[in-house]
């Protein structure tokens, strides 16, 4: 038996390859997900009524890259193909992304063009920062801030109006704390080993790639040729995950809900107790972990410190989600996708997305305001209420879009912990993790947003490259 610990897409994503591998029948394995709550999904909850949908946790998933290709082929594997809405290039909500700067809202550029021309709250066009990168000297380093990366190569102004809010928006994080393996992996191999990101450019164009390969369906053909920005599933993102449990379902995977792990205790490499809170135990001959990393290591504190000591590096951060719809005739925001305000603004809210411009089937204005991330504690302590956040997201929705009507409805979150920080050193630490695995034996494997990346396509992607490579061995 092969046990899945916690049922969020991680957990799911995992079950799914592992029946795609035929671990069932090859190995005649039985499998079975343990999940926490009386709910598989983890952070993806969507609220659906007739007029609104409210996004608590992810909206939007990329199509992009080998990931988001992957994430495609799995829903179209799912029977979801008829179930996209997605957003084309030309779109508002793919061409206008903005930042709230010094009381003013100003679009980012979304071209070629745009890079060409002088565009506030940047003093320059922004092909100024290559000239920049060209002119600065290579420091070497085996990882750094990808703030401090940024400002080196292309100057402060493109590190703090450009990357800080995409941090925020992308890991409710602090720039000079993330590392720049983050993102910016490729361009900050550029710069060790060429001296420069634009130097790094020029000369890849003439090496043979050596990148991953994958075989698209319909769908990922579809979102390549249509060039698609982004995208949803129409009535909920909570939809993928609901569909992934009854494909597991289906499959013979036994779903135990409302089950809470409280120990985790290896017997030998191809034995492990799951101990659940009611005192029950659960053996296993193996454990696919995708519950978060700082959970994960108070799980197996008691055999093994040192494991548990890396597992509890990783920070992670809290989120405040208020959801508001107002039931007007009249859109009361421009068509975009929303905007981030800069950590430099020093406001109580990371930025707004505009719900009613990129989910469909809405009747009026819905927007979401997400609050607080790295800043969490110290700009709102941590007993407040969800009233006072509420509170705080109205004030701020009303002085910076000019909105004077009354919400009509609204939800409110608080997301402990919800995501984790790649600082500097993760990848290096992650790494210490697996080996520490290894070569002790232990029948585990790691997947989950904690370790190969934070977004949907990350997480679905590692269940993938955990489970191949452990069918593999
Ligand atoms: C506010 C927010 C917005 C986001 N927006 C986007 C977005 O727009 N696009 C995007 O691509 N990504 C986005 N993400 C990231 C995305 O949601 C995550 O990558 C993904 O949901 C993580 O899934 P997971 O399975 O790794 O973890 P989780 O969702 O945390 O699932 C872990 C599961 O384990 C269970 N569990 C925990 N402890 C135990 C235990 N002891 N025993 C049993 N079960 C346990 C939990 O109940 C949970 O169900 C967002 C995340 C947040 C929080």
């Amino acid at each position: 038996m092969a046990a899945i610990l916690g049922g969020g897409l991680g957990g799911l994503s995992t079950g799914y390859y592992l029946l795609k591998n035929n671990i069932t029948n090859n190995s005649n394995l039985k499998l079975f997900l343990v999940e926490a709550t009386d709910y598989c999904g983890g952070w993806i909850k969507s609220i659906k009524t007739r007029d609104y949908i409210f996004e608590q946790g992810p909206r939007t998933i990329r199509p992009r890259g080998i990931t988001g290709l992957n994430t495609l082929n799995m829903l179209q594997d799912l029977g979801l193909s008829e179930h996209i809405s997605y957003i084309k290039p030309d779109h508002p909500a793919a061409r206008n992304r903005m930042i709230y700067v010094n009381n003013t809202l100003y679009s980012l550029p979304s071209s070629l063009k745009g890079v060409f021309q002088k565009n506030e709250p940047f003093s320059k066009p922004l092909i100024y920062a290559a000239l920049n990168d060209l002119k600065q000297p290579q420091k070497e380093l085996k990882d750094d801030s990808i703030y401090n990366f940024v400002e080196r190569r292309f100057g402060k102004e493109v590190a703090d109006y450009a990357i800080s809010p995409m941090i925020c928006g992308i890991c409710a994080g602090d720039a000079k704390e993330i590392s720049v393996k983050f993102l910016m992996k490729t361009l900050f191999e550029y710069e060790q080993s060429y001296g420069g990101v634009v130097k790094g450019v020029m000369k890849s164009m003439f090496k043979p790639k050596n990148e991953e390969t994958l075989e698209l369906g319909e769908l990922a053909k579809r979102a390549q040729e249509e060039k698609w920005n982004i995208y949803t599933i129409k009535g909920g993102l909570d939809t993928f995950p609901l569909v992934m449990k009854q494909y597991l379902k289906d499959n013979d995977v036994d779903i135990h809900l409302n089950t809470k792990v409280e120990e985790i205790e290896f017997i030998d490499s191809s034995m492990v107790q799951l101990k659940k809170s009611n005192g029950e135990t659960i053996s296993a001959s193996h454990v696919y972990s995708s519950v978060p990393s700082h959970i994960l290591a108070k799980l197996i504190s008691k055999q093994h410190p040192q494991l548990s000591q890396l597992l509890s590096e990783t920070p992670f951060v809290t989120v405040g989600i208020v959801n508001l719809y107002f039931a007007t005739e009249k859109p009361l925001i421009e068509p975009a996708f929303g905007f981030l305000v800069p950590p430099i603004e020093n406001s109580p809210i990371l930025g707004v997305v505009f719900d009613s411009c990129c989910i469909p089937d809405q009747n009026g204005t819905v927007l979401t305001v997400m609050l607080g991330g790295r800043w969490f504690n110290e700009k709102f302590g941590s007993d407040v209420t969800k009233d006072r956040l509420l509170e705080i997201a109205v004030k701020e929705i009303k002085s910076i879009l000019k909105i004077e009507d009354k919400v009509t409805a609204y939800n409110v979150g608080i997301l402990d912990k919800c995501i984790p920080q790649y600082i500097i050193g993760h990848y290096d630490r992650v790494d210490r993790i697996r080996d520490y695995i290894q070569n002790k034996n232990l029948p585990i494997s790691l997947v989950g947003s904690s370790y190969d990346g934070v977004g949907i396509n990350d997480v679905i992607y590692s269940a993938k490259t955990q489970v191949e490579k452990d069918v593999t061995k």
